[in-house]
């Protein structure tokens, strides 16, 4: 068995960027840019009012000023203004040439079609030309992460298509005849299955959305069946229950009977430890154990930090923070525990309700805290591993 140190390398060794491609920037929130984007316009595209006022040539020797035109944002024409004249604009509109200020109205004295205001500086209110950015100019990096401003930034040049690392398709695999569906009734025997909806709302969370659900009875013909069939339509394959070594588990021999190439199985942690982890041609394969907990808790340690590399970033998962613990710990196991948590500024807490098997503390966590296997006793106050849910 190996340690989870030596798991997440074998994982992050085999993981690869995806090729990039071209996608709507619309639908690029949180995805990593490939290339860098150049503007293909002066930004702002003219020069623009910053206020509501007036736009004048303004000149030392002339006090009082004409007012030639109207300019509301949007207004196509454009004017050129002679010594002594101004406009009236509003916030956005399209700035005169020869105007070199614009004047807040409320600065302004109005008398019919004439005005008199004290002046701004030199160019005030007036936003030039291609003052945020020139045609041709990088505006975002190859390798920046595509947040809610960023899709607006490149909106605002016009951009409609950027080239980034796409996201996986992911296909999630679940077995367990005693499982059935929430909102149908419970007979004796079954349990209410949560793993698929868990798992299809943790890869949701992270913006990846391309999730296709199979459900599959414990029984080795259907197993393979449905390997082969949907590792045909995904890059990555996530399955869940059926990879421990009861007689009715049937994923780790039918993994192998698809060709699934195992690169390692079993890892010493605590919950967790029945996890498989393979590749098939250029898809990735995780098997979880079908207990809720341990199904999720390997969510955040190995498929987390797989999404992000297979996007273009680092194989990072949840943020790592250190913090006193709360209370004594004494780990029981000869395994790493990832215990669920609950941190504060200033310390973090173990939850109760441990087991593999309950998602009570699960839902209730902010954190995971890390007791390595080296590690035998925590005392208060000791600064403890913690990830950040
Ligand atoms: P397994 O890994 O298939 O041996 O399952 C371990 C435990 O997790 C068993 O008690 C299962 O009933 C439970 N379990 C397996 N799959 C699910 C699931 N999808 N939802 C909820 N519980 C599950
Ligand atoms: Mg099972």
């Amino acid at each position: 068995m190996i340690s989870v140190e030596d798991a997440l390398d074998l994982v992050e060794k085999n993981v690869q960027q995806s090729a990039s491609r071209a996608i709507a920037v619309k639908d690029a929130l949180g995805l990593i840019l490939a290339e860098d984007v150049a503007s293909p316009i002066d930004m702002p595209p003219f020069s623009q009012s910053a206020m509501d006022g007036y736009a004048v040539n303004y000149d030392p020797a002339i006090e009082m000023y004409t007012v030639i035109a109207e300019i509301p944002a949007g207004s196509s024409k454009s004017y050129e203004l002679v010594r002594g004249e101004a406009t009236r604009i509003f916030t956005g509109g399209p700035v005169p040439k020869s105007a070199n200020m614009v004047i807040r109205q409320e600065d302004v004295n109005v008398v019919g079609s004439q005005i008199s205001f004290t002046p701004a500086a030199e160019g005030a209110n007036i936003r030039p030309k291609g003052e945020q950015i020139k045609t041709g100019e990088i505006a975002m990096k190859a390798g920046s992460e595509l947040n809610p401003a960023a899709i607006g930034y490149l909106s605002t040049l016009g951009i409609t298509e950027v080239r980034v690392y796409p996201r996986p398709r992911v296909a999630i695999l679940t077995t367990g005849n005693e499982l059935v569906a929430p909102g149908k009734e419970l007979k004796y025997g079954q349990i209410y299955e949560s793993n698929s909806i868990m798992l299809e709302a943790a890869f949701n969370y992270y913006g990846f959305r391309d999730i296709s659900q199979v459900t599959i009875p414990d029984n080795y013909e259907d197993t393979v069946e449905a390997i082969q069939s949907t590792l045909n339509r995904c890059n990555i394959l996530v399955l869940s229950g059926g990879i421990s070594v009861g007689d009715y588990d049937f994923v780790g021999k039918a993994l192998r009977e698809t060709g699934v190439k195992e690169v390692f199985y079993k890892v010493k942690q605590k919950p967790g430890k029945p996890i498989f982890f393979g590749i098939y041609k250029d898809k990735l394969v995780f098997a979880l154990p079908g207990n809720p907990a341990a199904a999720m808790t390997s969510f955040y340690l190995y498929i987390l930090p797989t999404l992000n590399k297979w996007t273009g970033g680092d194989f990072v998962g949840c943020s790592k923070t250190e913090l006193p613990l709360s209370t004594d710990y004494t780990r029981k196991g000869q395994r790493t525990e990832i215990l669920k948590a609950y941190a504060t500024e200033d310390e973090v807490k173990i939850l109760g309700a441990q087991s593999s098997a309950m998602l009570g503390s699960f839902a209730e966590a902010n954190a995971l805290v890390v007791i390595t296997e080296d590690v035998e006793h925590v005392s208060k106050g000791q600064f403890v591993v913690t990830l950040l849910l």
